[in-house]
């Protein structure tokens, strides 16, 4: 278990490094509390947990309620208090040579969230040792879930304007969306601005000659015109301009959105990108200028 902690994932203002092959099998939205869960190819390696914590909780009482509970309910088991950590604390339930559960937990003061780790452990204790180590170092809080801009996660890199919300993330094999929108935070009502990230992959096997018809299939809600060629980073890229077409969300609005479009082939990661933005007329959003990164030829930023 020495796999380096290269894949960043980055959601809902944490921060952390896990191996390439590891997964993300469930993901919540929710600001205020949640989980990430990931799996290597056999089993589940990582939990991360979130919550909002106005007041620092009693760290000492939730560890010790912890190792009460593992030695109740996992009777053959040792469990060991987590030590060596920099602002971790926790148990390490061990119940065998190659069979073990650490449980830890700090707290972030600057953005009041308290962050609990689960890390299952299949080897055997020394190899697993500098892999842990570095997993609980990387566990970043970098800033309230609200205040979120930088998501990172299913292979899409994405970086949203202050006030947006991821509203809905899909990941499907070879085919993830990131919806979001724009929050008026002192009413909690959506401004109209929206963005929505799609990412398909396997692009080699299907991707076709002619993107501006691919922009158009991606796109049936938005009526586009002013086709432009431009480039995303290094690579060529269709973009184009036009009025969105669903008539509820005109009666709704009571005006009309804008909704541009960008399309791009990324060789490198075998994938198509596409980005659509959606807005009022009086509050433009330029989609040139969000950072969907795919490679580090398609940087625009
Ligand atoms: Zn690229």
């Amino acid at each position: 278990m020495t796999d380096e902690l290269t894949q960043v994932v980055q959601w809902l203002g944490l921060r952390l490094c896990v191996p390439a092959e590891w997964e993300i099998v469930r993901h919540s939205l929710s600001l205020e509390q949640g989980s990430l869960v990931f799996v290597d190819r056999r089993r589940e390696t990582l939990r991360i947990y979130w919550r909002d914590c106005e007041t620092m909780p009693d760290l000492n009482r939730m560890v010790s309620d912890q190792r009460s509970k593992d030695v109740v309910e996992f009777a053959g088991a040792t469990v060991k208090n987590l030590s060596g950590y920099a602002g971790w604390q926790g148990t390490i339930r061990e119940e065998g040579p190659e069979k073990r559960s650490v449980h830890a937990v700090k707290y972030d003061s600057p953005t009041q969230r308290l962050i609990q780790a689960i890390i299952t452990e299949a080897s055997e204790a020394a190899a697993c040792k500098s892999q842990r180590a570095a997993l609980l170092n990387d566990i970043k809080v970098v800033s309230k879930a609200n205040e979120a801009r930088d998501f990172c996660a299913f292979g899409l890199n994405v970086t949203v304007p202050l006030g947006f919300r991821l509203l809905k993330a899909t990941a499907k094999p070879a085919d993830v969306t990131f919806e979001f929108a724009e929050v008026d935070t002192k009413h909690s009502r959506p401004t109209g601005k929206g963005v929505t990230v799609h990412r398909m992959g396997m692009a080699a096997a299907w991707v076709p000659e002619d993107k501006q018809q691919l922009l158009v299939k991606e796109n049936p809600q938005i009526s586009l015109r002013n086709f432009q060629g431009i480039s995303r980073g290094k690579h060529p890229a269709i973009v184009a301009h036009g009025q969105e077409t669903r008539p509820r969300l005109l009666s709704m609005l009571g005006v009309g959105r804008r909704g541009d479009a960008l399309l791009w082939h990324c060789e490198k990661m075998n994938a198509v990108y596409s980005v659509a933005t959606r807005y009022l007329k009086r509050t433009p959003l330029e989609i040139t200028a969000l950072s969907t990164p795919c490679c580090d030829e398609g940087r625009n930023d």
